[in-house]
């Protein structure tokens, strides 16, 4: 047998074409090599560190040699306590884009249909259309609204499920109760409610599961417990799915013992951080105010931690990379409906004044 190595053997042909054919990843923002010593204020994360019982958990964590709990249940039933949803219905990951995989594996043939609508989460799109799905936009109307009639006559026959983002990310609000409930009453598919930031909106869709059987709620630690690192996400999916989702959830549900026993501790510690996201709250209303008072610039209401904000510019990723040269990283888009926005994360108070600092002085190096 020859020993030379199969040159002509092409490897990328043997990558799956759905993977092949997605757009290589673009991150946000460049400077990548000093984020540790930059103001990050460009992927939604908390300001704060671990909560006090959080931070205890992980100092006394000893237990590296054994392989966390095959059902979860300690984790499965602290969210379930935390959300009133009973335990069988909740399911867990390695953040709630993990969650995604997994309903991703529940649902899709190539072929199928998901309906989005965009601008929202970028992760939807590229993963389900991963898996083969044929990802249908919905586009939201002209002032972020949710499009409730459209989005009914985009279901067909291959439609397995609707994704609603409430609140939006990047739009940073709410999206109509009606409207909201129209789809899940109206749509003969799945429709999966991601409120990673209900914490700061204050308010749930989960008791529209007990209404209709075809909605699930997902959710993640990342954002008001401030576990982003540690990756934490949950569904609460409809009793009628846990049996076939049980055969797709891998099988240590992929949340490391460290990670689960950290947001179990969270779970506990709620008063305290559901007080941070109060404060939160309030910086970002004052940041708001701030923002308001820059002239060319419209920062619209947000119920989230982040801001997006309207610039005089056809595009606003100029003004995103001088800010960044100042130290502070936010998010610009090239989606072009986005380009004359930006997205800035609620930081620690003195974060929020050194990036309005930096927006101050290099909104006057941008050529109009
Ligand atoms: N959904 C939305 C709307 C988000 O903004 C994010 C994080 N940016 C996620 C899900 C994913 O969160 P996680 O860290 O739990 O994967």
């Amino acid at each position: 047998m020859s020993a030379t190595p199969p040159t002509s053997l092409d490897l990328m042909s043997l990558v799956r074409r759905e993977v092949r054919d997605l757009p290589s990843y673009v991150p946000a923002t460049g400077a990548a090599k000093k984020r540790d010593r930059l103001i990050r204020l460009d992927m939604n994360e908390s300001p704060f560190g671990p909560s006090p019982r959080t931070r205890a958990a992980l100092a006394d964590f000893v237990q590296t040699n054994r392989y966390p709990d095959f059902a979860q249940s300690a984790l499965r039933s602290a969210l379930s306590q935390y959300s009133g949803v009973p335990v069988e219905q909740v399911i867990c990951g390695a953040g709630l884009d993990d969650v995604f995989t997994s309903l991703a594996h529940l649902l899709i043939e190539a072929g199928d249909e998901v309906v989005i609508s965009e601008p929202t989460f970028g992760v939807y799109r590229p993963l389900f259309s991963m898996h083969g799905a044929n990802v249908v936009n919905v586009p939201l109307s002209a002032d972020f609204g949710l499009m409730p009639e459209h989005i009914i006559a985009a279901v067909n026959d291959r439609t397995k499920l609707i994704v609603i983002c409430s609140p939006n990310n990047p739009t940073g609000n709410l999206f109509s109760q009606d409207a909201i409930e129209s789809i899940c009453a109206n749509a003969r598919c799945l429709v999966a409610i991601d409120e990673a930031y209900a914490e700061f909106a204050g308010t749930s869709q989960i008791p529209l599961m007990d209404q209709f059987p075809n909605v699930m709620v997902l959710r993640t630690m990342s954002k008001w417990a401030g576990l982003a690192g540690m990756r934490v996400g949950y569904g609460l999916v409809p009793k009628e799915l846990v049996g076939a989702i049980g055969h797709v959830v891998p099988p240590f549900h992929n949340v490391t013992l460290a990670s689960s026993e950290a947001a179990i501790a969270a779970i506990d510690d709620r008063d305290f951080l559901m007080k941070q996201v109060g404060v939160i709250c309030e910086y970002r209303d004052a940041l708001v105010a701030d923002i308001e008072q820059i002239n060319g610039l419209e920062p619209l209401q947000s119920v989230t931690n982040f801001i997006l904000v309207r610039t005089q510019f056809p595009d606003a990723r100029p003004l995103v990379r001088a800010i960044a040269e100042r130290g502070v990283l936010i998010r610009g888009y090239g989606d072009p409906l986005l380009q004359p926005y930006f997205r800035v994360t609620v930081g620690h108070a003195e974060e929020n004044d050194r990036f309005l600092l930096a927006l101050r002085d290099s909104i006057e190096e941008i050529p109009a």
